[in-house]
């Protein structure tokens, strides 16, 4: 997969768009990604978790684990790719746990795999679960990487790095240029 089939790929899914975007957070965007719509299709969510298997250049891991929701099937397709088990986090009153049953071994060697990686924070979250099982994250793993200049505490993988610059309405240029500014997830998309 090249980047340049994946970023059309996500745009004809309606995973990337380009416009002008009021945000959940309230910052005014050119650009939203919404990578569920990119994973509904199971043949390419199969071929984003080989790919991003295949740019690891790390030791094979014992278990993938993703945080829920987004992680749960870009996670599962990549544990595919590694022919490894996977496993998830979620949130119970706020904080992450693993649930179901599911456990860690002590020394087990993990991926975290997610399907954004935006400030880091849910990475981090679950890399705090495995250190608390006595596992070792080696690396994380995402589709999209929207960081910018932050950078996660192990080696990372992701297939596509956006620029993606969101700023308060005083400061958007499509605001003065007059553009109007649509939410995301309205019946338009
Ligand atoms: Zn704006």
């Amino acid at each position: 997969m090249n980047e340049a089939d994946l970023k059309a790929y996500l745009s004809s899914s309606g995973a990337f768009l380009e416009g002008h975007f009021l945000l959940s957070s309230g910052l005014h965007s050119p650009n939203y990604a919404q990578c569920a719509l990119a994973l509904k299709n199971p043949m390419w969510a199969a071929a984003m978790g080989v790919a991003l298997a295949e740019g690891w250049k790390g030791a094979r891991p014992d278990l993938v684990l993703s945080p829920a929701m987004g992680g749960l099937i870009i996670g599962h397709e990549t544990a595919r790719a590694f022919g490894v088990d996977f496993i998830f986090t979620e949130r119970e009153n706020n904080v992450m746990v693993l649930r179901r049953g599911f456990s860690i071994p002590e020394g087990a060697k993990i991926i975290i795999v997610e399907d954004v990686f935006t400030t880091g924070k849910s990475t981090l979250e679950t890399a705090a679960v495995v250190a608390a099982c006595g596992g070792e994250v080696v690396g994380a793993m995402s589709v999209i990487n929207r960081m910018g200049a932050r950078a996660l505490p192990f080696p990372s993988v992701s297939l596509l790095k956006l620029d993606l610059t969101a700023v308060p309405e005083a400061e958007c240029p499509l605001c003065r240029a007059g553009v109007p500014a649509v939410k995301p997830g309205s019946r338009k998309f």
